[in-house]
């Protein structure tokens, strides 16, 4: 193949695109011409144009390291079809297959080779590239690296070696998942620390962000169907469990909507299977665990719905960034509970991690929920998480098209808590509601909480109402859930500035409002 070092006419010759996209040309100058760095994309982006371009035209092969088989035979599947000499090296490889893509790459004859990071490491195989022209180094989904997120993966921290085996190839890093802290164990990890870090194009202005209180999932869901009908496409539907998305989907199908399901459970027949279905279906709808995801390269997906409260916004970006890849609209809505974060918080407290690992998990949940109760644009929230400071409001989030209002409901948790305190912590919020409310219930007597101060002084809020009240508290740390438990509700440290009228709870009015008792009751 004749070589170019002009990465446009590379990019026009080779992959058919008339010109760059966002920071694209910026980085291939720049690895092209030498340098290393961190490439910041979302999923979508053309994260794979920035060392594939440059490798082209540099001497020599360029290694690109990959934590997935399938990414990676689907990338050289693609760059053969191209006609760019490109192989993977991984350990589902035949040992013939493998020989002979060790032939071709001594020779000379490969320009782009995929290599997963536990065979990148091994001694013989640096050993190898030592030997050999290597135009550049990319690590794809760099962020595995860290142990940060949630897809830390041992194998990438082998790959510190190649800054000190190979300091003058190019290194470049890419990732579509990075916080601030991400982003520095990477370049701490790789040792990137004194090359630039390109950061572009997180904000997806097309998909509207919605995150709306679960009342009926399931009616919530329907209705978001019925909106986007006739739209064709595809949908995804992402569930906390595995169980779930198996019966969501039959739910779905009894709808008559051609649903699948999709989870790690799954033998591999069936999931290529999905994953068949889901590429061609029209209309279609997966219903997924996070499991779904990589290698999902639908551009019309048109909605994505979270039934359950993701982990962190980086997880939460990166799978609603699988809606609208074509920069048509689409929709990204997120139902969410008490119940949801409380239940989150237990499995990271119950988890065997290090308390550094769940001081840090709890801080991405934390970042979740501020998103998931924000009163302000939700779109400035989960990009200032990406570094992205200064966005305005952006005017395709819920927030922005109806601003919620927000009223002082101090007095409204001040009840709250106390009615939890005074019913001895042992209550979950069904019966605090009722001693709120004033109601005589069997429970009620048993335990003469109708002798209770409290008793009775919810009246003017309807049951929904309080429920909202409560789960405000609980996002905002001043109420647990025993979620091991019954589901009581437990007073926390930060209910205690709120009790003392030291704090000001403001809330916003229409998670309220859609359950406000009838008007005329006393003031
Ligand atoms: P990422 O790895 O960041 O998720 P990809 O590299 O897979 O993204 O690119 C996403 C899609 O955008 C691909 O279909 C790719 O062909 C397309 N693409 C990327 N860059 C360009 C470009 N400069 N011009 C046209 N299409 C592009
Ligand atoms: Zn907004």
């Amino acid at each position: 193949m004749e070589t170019s070092t002009d990465p446009v006419e590379v990019l026009s010759r080779v992959f058919g695109h008339p010109g760059f996209r966002g920071r694209q040309e910026e980085v291939v100058r720049h690895v092209a011409g030498g340098g290393s760095g961190l490439v910041l994309m979302p999923t979508g982006g053309g994260k794979s144009l920035c060392f594939q371009v440059p490798a082209l035209c540099r001497e020599g092969v360029g290694v690109v390291v990959s934590p997935l088989i399938a990414l990676m035979e689907d990338q050289v599947a693609a760059l053969r079809q191209q006609g760019v000499a490109a192989a993977a090296l991984h350990s589902d490889l035949p040992e013939g297959e493998a020989r002979n893509v060790l032939r071709d790459l001594h020779h000379g004859d490969l320009k782009l080779l995929y290599v997963s990071p536990e065979r990148l490491t091994l001694e013989g195989m640096l050993g190898r590239l030592e030997e050999l022209p290597i135009a550049l180094f990319a690590v794809d989904e760099a962020h595995c690296v860290s142990q940060w997120g949630h897809h830390f993966r041992p194998e990438y921290r082998g790959l510190g070696v190649l800054s000190e085996r190979f300091p003058r190839t190019p290194r470049l890093a890419l990732t579509a998942t990075a916080d601030q802290r991400t982003v520095e164990d990477i370049r701490r990890q790789l040792g990137l620390q004194e090359d630039p870090v390109f950061r572009g194009g997180f904000d997806r202005p097309n998909i509207r962000i919605e995150a709306v209180p679960r009342e009926q999932e399931r009616a919530q869901l329907r209705a978001l169907l019925r909106e986007e009908a006739g739209k064709g496409g595809a949908g995804i539907v992402y569930c906390g469990t595995r169980n779930k998305t198996e019966q969501t989907a039959e739910w779905l199908r009894g709808d008559g909507v051609d649903a699948l399901a999709f989870h790690a459970g799954m033998d591999s027949e069936a999931k290529r299977d999905a994953h068949r279905r889901f590429a061609r279906g029209d209309s279609v709808v997966m219903c997924a665990t996070i499991a779904f995801g990589m290698g999902i390269d639908r551009p019309d997906v048109r909605w994505v719905a979270h039934l359950d409260l993701p982990k962190s916004p980086e997880s939460w970006y990166q799978e609603i960034g699988r809606g609208g890849r074509d920069g048509l609209p689409a929709r990204a809505l997120l139902l969410y509970g008490a119940g949801d974060i409380a239940l989150a918080r237990h499995r990271i407290e119950e988890s065997p991690a290090a308390p550094e690992q769940k001081r840090i998990e709890r801080q991405r949940l934390e970042a979740m929920v501020a998103i998931a109760e924000a009163a302000t644009c939700r779109r400035q929230i989960l990009l200032r998480c990406f570094g992205e400071d200064d966005i305005p409001p952006c005017g395709n989030c819920d927030v922005c098209l109806s601003p919620p209002k927000l009223f002082d409901g101090t007095v409204a948790a001040q009840k709250m808590l106390s009615a939890v305190l005074r019913t001895g912590r042992r209550f979950g919020v069904a019966h605090v509601v009722d001693v709120l409310r004033g109601r005589m219930t069997e429970k009620v007597a048993q335990f003469a909480h109708d002798r209770l101060p409290t008793f009775g002084v919810g009246k003017d809020l309807s049951d929904l109402a309080w429920r909202g009240v409560a789960r405000q508290l609980v996002a905002r740390g001043a109420l647990d859930v025993a979620v091991e438990n019954h589901g009581e509700l437990v007073p926390m440290e930060a209910a205690r500035p709120i009790l003392k009228g030291e704090e000001k709870v403001l809330l916003r009015e229409d998670v309220l409002r859609a359950g406000t008792a009838p008007a005329g009751g006393s003031r």
